[in-house]
């Protein structure tokens, strides 16, 4: 196997970036709105658990994403745990996982009591990938009563969560058409996608239930806070209710009627979200023109190649992905290495979660093959908008 040429692909990212400080993978970036909105609810006092950013960014949320209803929450890692409750996972379930993903998407399944279960994603996506998956249910699952069950295990398989990686949209027609089959509740990990379309329908339309984030690192950033979008009225009530302590509306004394979570988004952050939110159409589209910078650079590369949006979708590009063409792990860490050394932030994906020590035993495919070559090429470029001018 060849060595990667390193000098060359740090040269192909600094034609790209163009720049002498520091190159962070995603930074936030903040304008004078964001100061406006910020200072504007200083003065109002309302910086805690009410106020009217929080019903301005919700507003604006379901406008963007065409969603019916969106629910403002602490944190995306909380909007999923949500999410799995209210689409009815009971504890002692399984809920199908990828095994590439960031670690809440694994964690909240067990917030809900319910086991994750590992399976691979598609190299065209990195996604779930459907065929794969509609082949290993057809082999250790059987349908009793209209639901699924894993015949090695004998517990019930109700759910599958999809992770939309890096902002690119998993294969939405043939994860609906599985999900039917076998009776498979559909939630969509939509953290890293907010600006991502597939077929035109914006991601986190697909399932019942669907979580953003708006972490630091995202696409646009509340400084923390997360979403739940659905497009059920009801779910969308409860997931207000019980994402604010489940208070009965309208009584002096406290009272709740069921358990609920402090899982509030304080106006603080929602004023600084729905300032980012404005900005996002821009951070797009200076985002799809850093993709093509990249293609440019990388296109007469021979040992790398970069990833771009699967068939019949339009991608935000949150990260742009540079792949190894011969997968290996200590090629990937040589150039991690050097690119540090150059003041270039590249990161390798997530380790896989069936390697996580707390999900070592849990069950998973047996051939993981995909994601574990993914771990041993993918590398993350810097991507923040303010690569490209404004
Ligand atoms: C960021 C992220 C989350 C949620 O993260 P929070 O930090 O809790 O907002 C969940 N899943 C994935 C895949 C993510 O990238």
């Amino acid at each position: 196997m060849d060595d990667i040429n390193i000098k060359n692909i740090i040269s192909s990212i600094q034609q790209v970036c163009a720049s002498d400080s520091p190159l962070p993978l995603h930074e936030p970036e903040i304008t004078e709105l964001e100061k406006h909105y910020l200072q504007d609810c200083l003065d109002s006092g309302w910086i805690s658990s009410a106020g009217k950013y929080v019903d301005q960014f919700e507003q604006s949320l379901q406008q963007y994403t065409g969603a019916k209803y969106a629910i403002a929450t602490v944190n995306g890692t909380s909007a999923l745990h949500i999410c799995l409750l209210l689409a009815g996972i009971r504890p002692g379930e399984e809920v199908l996982v990828p095994n590439l993903t960031f670690i809440a998407t694994a964690n909240a399944v067990c917030y809900a009591s319910a086991t994750p279960h590992f399976i691979d994603v598609s190299e065209k996506t990195l996604g779930v990938d459907p065929d794969k998956l509609s082949a290993y249910l057809t082999e250790i699952a059987e349908m009793r009563q209209n639901a699924l069950y894993n015949k090695l295990t004998g517990r019930r398989i109700s759910a599958l969560v999809v992770m939309h990686s890096f902002g690119h949209p998993c294969d939405m027609e043939k994860v609906l058409s599985l999900c039917d089959q076998f009776k498979l509740k559909l939630i969509e990990d939509a953290a890293e996608s907010l600006g991502s379309f597939y077929r035109q329908k914006h991601t986190g339309n697909f399932g019942v239930l669907a979580a953003l984030s708006f972490n630091g690192n995202k696409i646009i950033s509340s400084g923390g806070g997360g979403a739940i979008l659905t497009n059920n009225k009801s779910l969308a009530q409860q997931a207000k209710h019980i994402t604010t302590t489940a208070k009965i509306p309208n009584r002096i004394a406290s009272e709740h009627d069921q358990l609920g979570y402090n899982y509030r988004l304080p106006n603080l952050n929602a004023a600084l979200g729905l300032a980012q939110l404005k900005t996002l159409e821009n951070k797009l589209s200076r985002k799809r023109l850093l993709a093509k910078k990249y293609w440019e650079a990388f296109k007469s590369h021979t040992d790398v190649t970069l990833f771009q949006e699967p068939e019949h979708c339009q991608s935000n590009y949150w990260l742009n992905l540079l792949l190894l063409n011969s997968p290996s792990l200590q090629q990937r860490d040589q150039l991690i290495k050097q690119c540090h050394q150059n003041n270039i932030y590249i990161r390798p994906a997530w380790g896989l979660m069936h390697t996580q020590a707390i999900f070592v035993k849990n069950p998973h495919m047996p051939n993981l093959n995909v994601s574990e070559k993914l771990f041993d090429s993918l590398l993350c470029l810097p991507s923040s908008p303010q690569l490209i001018q404004p």
